[in-house]
């Protein structure tokens, strides 16, 4: 199982950083659920000292998450929101950061309600305009943190301009990939500097574990977050480690299905007569749908549609029975939610206006059943509405 440099994507997904088990040769890394490891002499031991520092089935995930990006090194961490705090300690006292305005609502309050404590300053701008984010470089700014597409009106930032114009003001590019998956963007054949994911999304897939990973590509970024990574230790688990290598073999074959999925709902939602809109970057009608072309490998499986009141909104997403309504994303269950009251209920209600979550608004997670059945479900719950 040696990959050449030249291995396509769902080979990399399948088979990278994993080698059959040193000891027995077994196909599958094990879960090495290990707090330390026996050392042969005073001084000398096989590359493994205690588990936070060092883990095989962790080491594991962390090669093939970073191969899958195409990134040198990738460091896991027990949720996203773990992983963004390691981001974070790359900043001294005194940086700014701009950030996409309608950012994970998650990320929004360690900015604002942590890190701000910490003399760090955040200016949230809309980066699908890219003048704007220049507007809001200061000496100060070390970095520009980008989700494309947002959650859940689905706008695009430009990464291989957004990269260009962080490098020619010294700025690092970040990136929260979260939402497309790398089957379906990979920033850092854009220009990033920074990849993040929640694994707990597309990359596990199963709905069964809560993760995070940094990739990185410069060197003393990579120093810096190994360092962190055990200095802080928030590190991902064994056991979690393992869930998420076997979610990765699949995620060429998942994200396929769910990208399938969610087009088809986005094109029988728009053809709906009680749907006023429908935000879905591989719709045609969607503003930037050429960039998407251009930087997406398909257009995942996260769609949002307007009902146009709280109250059609609240019968649709009452009457559903295969949608799952829940927060989250990126399983293979179909998940159903409402913005404005669930995952954004803490974005103030201006914000929220601005951005366009509208209390009619409706976010559906594509999942991976057959379609025709999702459809009938939708049918029959906007006969509700
Ligand atoms: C879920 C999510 C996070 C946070 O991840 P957790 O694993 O829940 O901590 C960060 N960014 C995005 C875009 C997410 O969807």
């Amino acid at each position: 199982m040696k990959l050449t440099s030249r291995a396509r994507f769902s080979t990399v997904c399948l088979h990278a950083g994993q080698d059959p088990d040193p000891a027995t040769g077994a196909i599958v890394t094990p879960i090495y659920q290990t707090s330390t490891y026996v050392q042969q002499e005073l001084g000398r031991h096989k590359g493994y000292e205690y588990g936070r520092t060092q883990n095989p089935t962790r080491m594991a995930l962390e090669r093939n998450l970073a191969a899958i990006e195409g990134g040198p090194a990738g460091f896991a961490f027990a949720s996203g929101m773990a992983a963004i705090g390691a981001i974070a300690t790359m900043l001294r006292s005194g940086d700014h950061v701009v950030v996409s305005d309608n950012t994970y609502g998650g990320t929004f309050r360690l900015f604002d309600k942590v890190l701000t404590r910490y003399q760090l300053s955040f200016s949230y701008v809309d980066t699908s305009k890219l003048d704007e984010v220049e507007r809001a470089l200061t000496p100060a700014t070390r970095m520009l943190f980008v989700e494309t597409p947002t959650n859940p009106v689905m706008r695009l930032t430009d990464l291989r301009a957004a990269a260009d114009l962080a490098h020619h003001h010294n700025v690092r590019l970040v990136v929260d990939n979260t939402f497309a998956s790398p089957c379906i963007q990979r920033p850092i054949e854009l220009g990033a500097d920074i990849v993040t994911h929640s694994t707990t999304k597309y990359l596990n897939g199963h709905s069964d574990s809560i993760g995070g990973i940094v990739i990185a590509v410069r060197g003393d970024d990579i120093e810096w977050l190994r360092f962190v990574q055990n200095a802080e230790g928030a590190i991902l688990s064994a056991f979690d480690s393992w869930l998420v290598l076997r979610g990765t073999k699949t995620l060429p074959l998942r994200m396929q299905q769910h990208s399938a999925n969610g087009l088809a709902l986005a094109e029988y939602l728009s053809a709906h007569p009680k749907v006023k809109h429908v935000y879905y970057p591989g719709l045609p009608t969607h503003p930037q749908h050429e960039l998407a072309k251009r930087q997406m490998h398909g257009f995942g499986g996260m769609l949002a549609f307007e009902l146009g009141s709280l109250d059609a909104a609240r019968r649709l997403l009452n009457a559903v029975r295969l949608h799952a309504l829940a927060e989250s994303l990126g399983g293979v269950e179909t998940l159903i939610s409402h913005p404005a009251t669930m995952t954004h209920a803490s974005v103030p209600a201006e914000t929220r206006a601005r951005i366009g979550i509208t209390d009619g608004l409706v976010r559906i997670s594509a999942g991976i059943e057959d379609v025709e059945d999702l459809k009938e479900d939708l049918s029959q719950a906007l006969d509700q509405v």
